[in-house]
């Protein structure tokens, strides 16, 4: 058995339906009274029944979170909290949203709650990203891991579900990485395969039936594992060419996981066989890319990154990047076979056993 080394985030988690009741209690907890409550412009309205929720102890609600964390967004974001004389914020949403949270915290150290919408994960990671002119610079720091994260499996009864299954397999990818991580872990191993089978099992049932609140809980609870394995553990090739695609081309986050996935996979299958063997049982299948493309194609998930906003004369570039600052992979990366990866993707072709 290989050594490793296993050290545990300290985030309190709030689970299952009607958690979000809990917030005011969780606030205090905090030791805190006034609380900002963050959100995209497009769940503002839940941002509001949170502020009424709150009552008094609501500062005021910022509804203005975008993908990325541009700098200038944060920057009115943390004025707005010091304006009102916030000492908390609750962020309500998807990783764009709780991205916002860790951006106010860094600066101001403010305790963050996070209450999840999507399958992104960021809530479990003290990993935070901003964006300035044009260019993402993404860290680590304890001072950003939200403190609490209610998961509330009814506050994502609204997510599209053609949204739901591409955010489960971009959860589904912090696990995958994780499962073959240079530095990863017996526990991060259990918790990736967990997190991969209840994402598995739930997906289908929620394309099938969105308002379906065991599957919602299902899903929401793989997301928390597997977002708990992109905190603990490094991510490879499929990190970084999913950071490549949506940094320089601009391709929306969830959905390039999706394409991307089971072409890494693919890529890395020689050189991981005991981690394939691993996500391919966690998937109820017999092998691991061929799987996810399945998952995805059967659910009406895009599989073809030409589907998604990219172009053909970008791959070559999108190929040269990847090779820039290469995170630790099974395989060595090799310029050619990473455009032939890239090429796949494009076209949406099934990976070969
Ligand atoms: P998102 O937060 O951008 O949400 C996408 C859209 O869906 C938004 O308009 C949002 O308001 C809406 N939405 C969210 N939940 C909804 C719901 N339940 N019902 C209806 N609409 C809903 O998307 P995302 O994929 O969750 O997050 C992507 C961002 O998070 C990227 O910037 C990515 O880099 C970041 N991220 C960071 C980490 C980390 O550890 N730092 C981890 C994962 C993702």
């Amino acid at each position: 058995m290989r050594g490793f080394v296993y050290a545990a985030h300290a985030s309190r988690v709030i689970f299952g339906a009607g958690a979000l009741q809990r917030l005011s209690d969780e606030i205090a907890r905090l030791g805190a009274h006034s609380a900002l409550v963050l959100s995209t412009p497009e769940q503002r309205t839940s941002a509001e029944q949170v502020a009424a929720l709150l009552g008094p102890a609501a500062a005021g609600v910022f509804d203005r979170a975008v993908m990325h964390v541009p700098i200038e967004t944060a920057r009115e974001a943390r004025e707005v909290a010091r304006s009102l004389g916030a000492d908390c914020a609750v962020a309500i949403g998807g990783g764009s949203t709780v991205g916002l949270g860790k951006a106010i915290a860094l600066d101001s150290g403010l305790p963050i709650i996070a209450i999840p919408t999507t399958y992104a994960g960021s809530e479990v990671t003290p990993i935070y990203g901003i964006t300035q002119d044009g260019l993402k610079t993404t860290g680590r720091d304890a001072k950003v891991l939200p403190r609490t994260v209610l998961y509330d499996p009814e506050l994502t009864l609204g997510l599209p579900a053609t949204m739901s299954i591409t955010s489960g397999i971009n959860a589904i990818a912090h696990a995958a990485e994780g499962l073959y991580a240079v530095d990863g872990n017996p526990i991060m191993d259990l918790m990736a395969q967990e997190g991969i089978a209840a994402l598995a099992r739930s997906l289908p049932a929620i394309k099938a039936n969105p308002s379906d609140i065991e599957a919602r809980s299902h899903a929401l609870y793989g997301a928390w594992l597997c977002g708990t394995v992109l905190g603990n553990v490094g991510m490879a090739l499929h990190h970084k060419l999913c950071h490549t695609l949506g940094g320089s081309f601009n391709l929306p986050h969830a959905e390039t996981h999706t394409v991307v996935l089971p072409h890494t996979l693919a890529y890395n299958s020689g050189a991981a066989p005991g981690a394939m063997s691993r996500i391919a049982r966690a998937m109820g299948g017999s092998n691991a890319s061929q799987a996810i493309f399945d998952l995805a194609g059967h659910n009406g998930a895009p599989v073809a990154l030409r589907d998604i906003g990219m172009k053909q004369g970008d791959l070559a570039k999108a190929a040269d990047i990847a090779m820039q600052n290469q995170y630790p992979n099974p395989r060595p990366l090799d310029r050619d076979a990473i455009l032939r990866l890239l090429q796949d993707a494009y076209d949406g072709r099934r990976p070969e056993p």
